[in-house]
């Protein structure tokens, strides 16, 4: 079933740039989605229109069959797992208060929260005993994305938005933390939109994949769809 849907949806920022024009298109239930293109061609708006941070100017967004508008805006965003390329992680917390955010807004009992704490750090290739009392700033570029893909998944969103999550890292590194993703997807119902603008990326990630160009959703397929029409 769709999780969410995009129905001619079109986002014009108040200088008048048409970001997005009539977009439409739907996710499945527990896949992952790759938007691809160039810079600048709507890929960014169109998941920050999925939480919220911007608002549609024409069209109808659905989330799990409600219309996004009528949705609270703050247990959407708890409800969506977000990480984008720019980091974020609290510099004043250590990494496993940085996990720890959104399961205590959302009233987890500590041990819970511990527990959940070791489950990812384990997963994400961060043994917890060296690692959950560190402060971000004492690890390095590659470790403290996989501490934003642990804080992202950390409440079981049913939703994860993922902005160019490994843009900013080595080749090595980078290829690395997408091997570590696909094994985390397999086992996770997480429905996930993933933003890059490496096509390799794309089709090595991507369930589905959303081709973008200036504004427009060009193509719209499985990769080997993608692959086999060019
Ligand atoms: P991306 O990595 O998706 O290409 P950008 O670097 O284009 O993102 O944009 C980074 C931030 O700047 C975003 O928050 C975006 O909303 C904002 N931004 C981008 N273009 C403009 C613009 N023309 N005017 C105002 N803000 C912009
Ligand atoms: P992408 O993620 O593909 O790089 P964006 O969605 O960030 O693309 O941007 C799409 C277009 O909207 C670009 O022309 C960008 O400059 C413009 N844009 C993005 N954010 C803003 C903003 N806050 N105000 C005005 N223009 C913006």
């Amino acid at each position: 079933s769709s999780m969410i849907t995009f129905d001619n949806v079109t986002k014009v920022y108040p200088d008048q740039t048409v970001a997005i024009e009539n977009i439409s298109f739907e996710v499945e239930r527990g896949t992952t989605t790759v938007f691809v293109g160039p810079s600048g061609c709507g890929k960014t708006t169109t998941m920050t229109i999925v939480n919220r941070l911007e608002e549609p100017t024409e069209g109808t967004v659905y989330y799990d069959g409600s219309d996004i508008q009528e949705l609270d805006k703050v247990e959407l965003r708890r409800d969506i797992g977000y990480v984008i390329q720019e980091i974020g992680l609290f510099d004043h917390m250590t990494v496993g208060e940085n996990i720890a955010t959104v399961p205590e807004l959302k009233g987890w009992k500590q041990e819970r929260i511990d527990d959940r704490i070791d489950e990812l750090l384990a997963l994400m290739d961060l043994p917890p005993e060296a690692y959950r009392d560190q402060y971000p700033t004492a690890l390095s570029g590659g470790q403290q994305q996989r501490v934003g893909v642990a804080r992202a998944l950390a409440a079981d969103p049913d939703v994860i938005l993922m902005d160019e999550p490994f843009g900013a890292l080595d080749p090595i590194t980078r290829s690395e933390l997408q091997d570590e993703f696909l094994e985390i997807q397999d086992r996770i119902d997480t429905t996930i939109l993933f933003v890059t603008h490496d096509i390799n990326e794309a089709l090595k990630m991507g369930d589905k994949i959303a081709i973008f160009d200036v504004g427009e959703l060009v193509q719209y397929g499985t990769p080997q769809e993608i692959l086999a029409n060019p």
